[in-house]
């Protein structure tokens, strides 16, 4: 008999095995898939690392995380700069004195700040939305160009009915700065995520392959406690209804020449594109492998999002005000499950990056008994 079963091996399930085993309890990890990771799973393709569930770029303020994941891997110096292009213009990521001046020729950041002072004057009071709060961060030319048609691709929705903390996650900054994050600590894991992942798994029983869901009785079975990781509505069989998600597809390719598009992170911000960005993997690694050879060949990723039907992966959850509200309701369910604790970004509904994921594996964790 187990003490936990743990439904998943993204990093809410790793995090939470690793520390419940060090305290000495008796761990099961399972998946439905045939990897260990969930979404930070990467497949080395041609000497390179591939993100096969979407760009993820470690960053953290938090030096108990940092310190946390430093113990699985080597971070390398990755700063995630992604370059937007609409139609034929390329500029700067996050807002900063490099998108400003391209898209205004400003030079200085009195100057920036003078035309999104007046751009943004339509809008009276708190943001109510996406859009609102998009133009009286940057303005309307800005609004225009790399951020609603970009926003409406990857959410499927117009920029009205989403929450203006979808966009409050990116910088806007009056210095010429491209690093996309505001954090002390970024980097990618040399080697890969799945390396990562399989140390934090090490020496506790892992079960690929597997779907709880289908036959939930012989896995609670074996353990006293659950701790689950898949999506919470998909656990109480959808009774009250499903949360809305958005999907991705990947269409990956292997390019027979060194260099793509010269950057990670290619978004493309108007909607004649059908993907939203283009990832070229090698540059996560800055296009070496891990003996410092350049790499002759290069792999990319384009994204495209759909709505999530059944069937489907789910990546985002869409936490608007109704959506939301039936989480709150799936959540009085949780909260009775005592012998089942519910985590991650599927478990918990929540826009969560994969520090705020660990942090609160760990925090979680830290509570068993
Ligand atoms: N966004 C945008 N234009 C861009 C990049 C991002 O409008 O070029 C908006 C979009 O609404 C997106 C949100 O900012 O959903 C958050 O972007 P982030 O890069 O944090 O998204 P993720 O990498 O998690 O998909």
């Amino acid at each position: 008999m187990y003490d936990y079963l743990i439904v998943g091996t993204g990093l809410f399930g790793a995090v939470f095995a690793r520390e419940a085993t060090d305290k000495g309890y008796k761990c099961l990890v399972i998946d439905r898939r045939k990897n260990v990771g969930g979404n930070v799973y990467t497949e080395r393709v041609e000497g390179i690392n591939v993100h096969k569930f979407g760009a993820h770029i470690f960053h953290t303020n938090d030096s108990k995380v940092w310190e946390y994941v430093n113990r699985f891997a080597t971070f390398n110096r990755f700063t995630n700069s992604p370059v937007a292009r609409y139609k034929d213009e390329m500029y700067s990521l996050p807002f900063n004195m490099y998108t400003f001046n391209k898209m205004w020729g400003v030079k200085t950041p009195d100057e920036a700040k003078e035309i999104i002072e007046a751009q943004k004057n339509a809008i009276k009071g708190e943001p109510s939305n996406l859009e609102e709060q998009a133009i009286s961060l940057v303005g309307w030319d800005i609004y225009g160009k790399l951020i609603k048609e970009y926003t409406e691709k990857q959410w499927g929705r117009d920029c009205k009915d989403l929450p203006p903390f979808i966009i409050k996650r990116l910088p806007v900054r009056f210095t010429f700065d491209n690093n996309y994050f505001d954090a002390l600590y970024q980097g990618i894991p040399m080697g890969g995520y799945t390396k990562m992942v399989e140390r934090m798994l090490e020496g506790i029983d892992v079960i690929l392959g597997e779907d709880y869901l289908e036959n939930r009785e012989k896995w609670e079975g074996k353990a006293k406690k659950t701790v689950y990781t898949g999506p919470i509505d998909a656990f109480f069989d959808y009774r009250l209804g499903n949360l809305e998600y958005r999907s991705l597809k990947f269409e990956t390719e292997v390019l027979d020449k060194p260099n793509y598009q010269g950057n990670a992170v290619v978004n493309y911000t108007d909607k004649s594109v059908p993907w939203t960005r283009i990832i070229e993997h090698k540059w996560f690694e800055f296009g070496k492998d891990e003996n410092g050879r350049e790499l002759p060949k290069t792999v990319i990723s384009r994204e495209f999002p759909s709505e999530w039907k059944v069937g489907d992966e789910p990546y985002y959850p869409v936490n608007d005000e109704k959506n939301n509200n039936l989480y709150q309701e799936y959540k009085t369910l949780a909260d009775n499950e005592t012998n089942v604790i519910f985590g991650g970004r599927l478990g918990e509904y929540k826009y969560y990056d994969m520090d705020k994921v660990i942090a609160s594996a760990l925090e979680k964790s830290s509570a068993v008994r």
